[in-house]
């Protein structure tokens, strides 16, 4: 692989040079020919909400039009269906029982070498910029960047201050090497983009053309917008935001009012008319549109500065959001079904990708980090899980590659959280998937439960097949067993049979057949008493 020198370190070696006339420094690449890298990940977008993914309405043609100048992956999966474990997979190349990021709040261990790291090693000038409160410095997502902005948690007009921040950014970083993250959060619940976006889909939406009234609408003057100053959970954005547009809805005024547990409207407890539901599906999408708008101004100013060329953009969703699907309503950590896990991905770099690539064949959102580490010619860690794409992108073929995934385990403040039966990673729900067949594990004291997914005949995953065909379920088994098994926290794949045997041991006999290597995975690495005394 080609080796290009850290910029950084020019000087140095004009010195060593002059030093030792006799030794002239080797050649240098100029800094132009690595690529910049700007990398979108936004949060809660799931892949069937796009007109590139299908879907009826035009929520995202800047994040579609990327795609088309470059690859779409039309099946990419998330390792969590939530966004801490989501994005450290993201940074990491890494399934979450490998980087450890496995809860909110959590923290990315520092010993682990973050893409940032990687390419801040090779003299990028990094950058990232949220709002998301799970992302602040304390998060860990901060190692490997020169600058890290992290603000107040602001939901609604948010990606418009992140785009703003990041033009301003890209304008002071064009002559080196640079790494940008923007992580957008704008289609997160309470879905608040702020008028005129959150009356786009009304109800009494029948096509686009009104849509693109207040578009055009759109493109005067930002100022006049109406202000988003705050936005907690406690009511504000949806009173101020929303409510004047959807009065009736019953289920902003349980949000908003806090006359409902938010447990029971996201388990569905409470029975919301349709019509209901669908308008808030209607304000979902909006946030999609002000997401993407904000997309644009980013992207014309990348071209604007001249940057378009050499640079490699990626946007990605970082989980998906259940709107309905699979008795989940308006959030997303608690199962594994499509809808949570497969998202948007598309990577647009001129002169290597050719415009219009499409790739079916399955990837993960752990291949993005070796990917960009390819294209950035560098070299790929052998421990990243993820692989790069870039075969892929270039129209040559990848070996087969499986998603693996887990759930939120059991939350204190969801006691009404149903299928969870164990508290902590023991309890969370493990999925593998490949093109065609989906096998999801559901821990539980009585018997493990089993989902079996036919993704091509019924993507709604409607059907659990697990009895009917047992041999699909088979087939997928042993690598969803062995993903488990090298899972750190050795409490987290105990099974059933094999909880109730050691329930049936005493302790004192459990440690010793574990220290003998006969028994695995029973005692937990955190607490355990010969870790303590080795
Ligand atoms: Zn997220």
């Amino acid at each position: 692989m080609k080796r290009i020198l850290n910029p950084r370190l020019i000087p140095l070696l004009a010195l060593a040079s002059a030093l030792h006339a006799c030794r002239a420094p080797e050649p240098v690449d100029p800094p132009q020919s690595k690529p910049n890298v700007l990398l979108i990940t936004i949060e809660t977008l799931r892949a069937d909400h796009s007109a590139i993914y299908g879907y009826s309405r035009n929520t995202t043609p800047n994040l579609d039009r990327v795609g088309q100048q470059g690859a779409v992956f039309m099946q990419a999966i998330a390792q969590a269906p939530f966004t801490l474990p989501s994005l450290a997979s993201v940074m990491t190349g890494r399934t979450p029982p490998a980087h450890g990021v496995r809860n909110h709040p959590a923290a990315l261990r520092p010993e682990l070498t973050t893409l940032a790291e990687h390419l801040a090693g090779a003299g990028y000038d990094t950058a990232a910029m949220t709002r998301h409160s799970w992302l602040k410095r304390r998060s860990g997502f901060d190692q490997g960047f020169d600058e890290y902005y992290n603000n107040k948690f602001w939901a609604g007009l948010d990606a418009r201050s992140l785009s703003l921040a990041a033009i301003e950014w890209l304008r002071r970083h064009q002559d080196n090497p640079f790494f940008l993250w923007l992580h957008f959060i704008d289609p997160h619940l309470p879905y608040t983009p702020g008028y005129p976006y959150s009356v786009l889909y009304h109800p009494d939406y029948q096509d686009d053309s009104k849509v693109q009234h207040v578009r055009s609408m759109i493109e005067q003057p930002r100022d006049d917008f109406r202000p988003s100053p705050y936005a907690d959970l406690s009511g504000g954005p949806y009173l101020d935001l929303v409510l004047p547009h959807y009065p009736e809805n019953p289920i902003l005024l349980d949000l908003a009012t806090r006359q409902r547990q938010r447990v029971e409207i996201f388990f569905g407890k409470v029975r919301y008319p349709e019509p209901a539901i669908e308008q808030i599906r209607d304000l979902y999408d909006g946030a999609l549109v002000y997401t993407d708008d904000n997309l644009a101004r980013l992207l014309r100013a990348l071209s604007e500065i001249g940057l378009e060329k050499n640079t490699v953009v990626v946007v990605a969703g970082d989980h998906g959001e259940a709107l309905g699907d699979h008795g989940l309503y308006f959030t997303h950590d608690f199962t594994l079904y499509d809808e949570v896990l497969r998202v948007p991905l598309v990577v647009r770099m001129p002169g290597r990708i050719a415009p219009g690539t499409t790739v079916a064949q399955q990837v993960r959102l752990m291949d993005i980090a070796p990917t960009l580490l390819e294209l950035a010619d560098l070299d790929v860690p052998e421990d990243m899980e993820g692989v790069s794409l870039v075969p892929l992108l270039e129209n040559r073929s990848l070996p087969y590659l499986k998603a693996f995934a887990e759930s939120a385990p059991k939350r204190p403040l969801f006691s009404g959280q149903p299928r969870v039966y164990y508290d902590g990673n023991k309890g969370k729900w493990r999925m593998v998937r490949d093109d065609r067949w989906k096998l999801i594990l559901i821990p539980h004291p009585d018997g493990d439960i089993f989902e079996l997914y036919d993704l091509v005949s019924d993507p709604g995953e409607t059907r659990n097949l697990y009895e009917e065909l047992p041999g699909e379920a088979a087939k997928l088994w042993p690598s969803l067993q062995e993903w488990m098994r090298k899972d750190p926290d050795r409490e987290a794949n105990r099974t059933a049979e094999e909880t109730e045997a050691l329930e049936e041991l005493d302790p004192a006999t459990r440690q010793q057949l574990e220290v003998l290597g006969y028994i695995n995975n029973l005692i937990n690495s955190e607490s355990s008493t010969i870790k303590d005394q080795s």
